[in-house]
């Protein structure tokens, strides 16, 4: 970027010279021609007096002066032989004088072979002062200074380079810095414009540092929490084959092994699950209506059993003649509600109740999962979305649970544009979680 940015310089500051110098070149040639102009004004003046007052005309060096009469024909020359000039009526500045009474012209002379600045002027007794001068020595002079234009334009080339190069780094300072150490204190480097640059890198870079301690701690609960189950089973697997225990002990064994199995693979699935989720950018696209009070009806009943087996009743509420239908993606949806209920059954006592109820109100569709459970602590109500996070962790192990569950709801919530997730819990007396998605519009 750097070098791009001085290059780009360079070349602007190329031509800036260039063009500088044309443009000098040829202003200095027009001021040299205006004071030639002037002084031959002045020397006509002077030779038309003479020449009326009929004295000789003086020789001026360097310039030709010559007097012609209406006719064309050459009176006087300063430089030339009359006598071989030809007709001059017909010379630009000539022909112009005679008709406008002043004329000029440059171009190369016949007679003495050069480039010539002619100036000629209608004196009163109708003949022509023409005054002349070789200005070879002028283009001369401007092509002797071409060397010490060419100096003058390396060094100023080499002035802009340096500047350009001193000025990009100044301009990138901040930026190479925050690059280099994005915790170092970096000033804008006096540029306004750089103050939003070097905030927005920032921004990014904490982020992104704190997406990498996320990950890293991710990473570390996962393998403690495969760990536990790990090591019971192969404690169970070693008594086995050591014949530790009698028949009932083996029976026993083999149901500790399955149970630290099964939530080997529930932590498993749950983990997958979730970088699934991490990795589902734009779940929108593959959105479909869907029918938010059935698939919570589908969530009560695969845990009717479950909920037997704990001596809690569930219950499905949903407002009959009422549709209730969200855009989302289905599999999302059901996982959703399934964990929620899966909670409210877990986290009940026993004789206590879940009611899961879909509902229409206002533009959106209200999932609430109510339980009569043990409840959950003010102080721990914001951190149980958090990935492994449980108030009670043997409750948890003993229920079944990941930590992982509530982390998995939060996910498919953000997932879906819209959606809010509210909770309500009080400890003794139950928890109440509501999701409200938009409700799919000419539904
Ligand atoms: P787990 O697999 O441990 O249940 P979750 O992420 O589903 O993990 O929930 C996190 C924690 O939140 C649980 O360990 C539990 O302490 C608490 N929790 C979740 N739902 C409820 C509920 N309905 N009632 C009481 N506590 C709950």
């Amino acid at each position: 970027m750097k070098r791009k940015i001085t290059r780009e310089f360079i070349v602007m500051t190329l031509i800036a010279i260039a063009a500088a110098a044309v443009i000098s070149t040829f202003i200095f040639y027009r001021v040299i021609r205006e004071e030639l102009l002037i002084d031959f004004k002045n020397c006509a003046k002077l030779i038309e007096s003479i020449d009326s007052s009929s004295g000789d005309i003086p020789e001026i060096p360097g310039l030709r002066i010559t007097i012609i009469e209406e006719s064309g024909k050459a009176l006087y020359d300063s430089s030339a032989d009359t006598g071989q000039m030809g007709n001059h009526r017909e010379r630009p500045e000539v022909a112009q004088a005679f008709s406008e009474g002043e004329g000029q012209s440059t171009r190369k002379s016949e007679t003495v072979g050069k480039n010539v600045f002619y100036y000629a002027c209608l004196m009163k007794n109708g003949q022509v002062v023409r005054i002349a001068r070789d200005v070879s020595s002028v283009q001369a002079f401007i092509t002797g200074s071409l060397p010490l234009l060419i100096i003058l334009c390396v060094l100023l080339f080499s002035a802009c380079a340096l500047l350009a190069n001193v000025l990009t780094t100044s301009f990138l300072r901040p930026i190479l810095k925050i690059a280099r150490n994005p915790d170092a204190n970096v000033s804008d480097g006096g540029y306004e414009e750089m103050k939003p640059i070097v905030r927005m890198i920032k921004e990014q870079h904490e982020l992104t540092m704190r997406d990498s301690e996320r990950r890293q701690e991710f990473t570390t609960n996962v393998s403690h929490e495969l760990k536990t189950p790990l090591a019971a089973i192969s404690g169970y697997a070693e008594l086995i084959s050591n014949g530790m225990g009698d028949e009932d002990d083996m029976r026993r064994y083999g149901r500790d092994i399955q149970r630290n199995a099964e939530r080997l693979l529930n932590l498993i699935n749950d983990v997958i699950r979730l970088s699934e989720l991490d990795t589902a950018e734009e779940a929108v696209r593959g959105f479909v209506p869907v029918d938010l009070a059935a698939e919570a009806e589908k969530s009560c009943e695969m845990l009717t059993f479950q909920a037997e087996k704990r001596n809690v009743t569930i219950a499905f509420e949903g407002s009959p003649g009422e549709k209730c239908i969200v855009n989302g993606d289905a599999q999302m949806l059901s996982e959703l509600i399934y964990n929620l209920c899966d909670n409210a059954v877990r986290y009940n006592n026993p004789g206590g109740s879940v009611t899961v109820s879909v509902r229409p109100s206002g533009n959106e569709v209200l999932l609430t999962v109510k339980d009569t459970g043990i409840g959950i602590p003010v102080k721990d109500q914001e951190r149980i979305f958090e990935r492994f996070y449980r108030v009670d962790k043997s409750r948890s192990r003993e229920t079944g649970g990941t930590g992982l569950g509530l982390a998995i709801v939060k996910h498919i919530v953000e997932q879906h544009p819209g959606a809010l997730l509210s909770m309500n819990s009080i400890v003794g007396k139950g928890t109440e979680i509501t999701v409200s998605f938009p409700k799919m519009k000419g539904e």
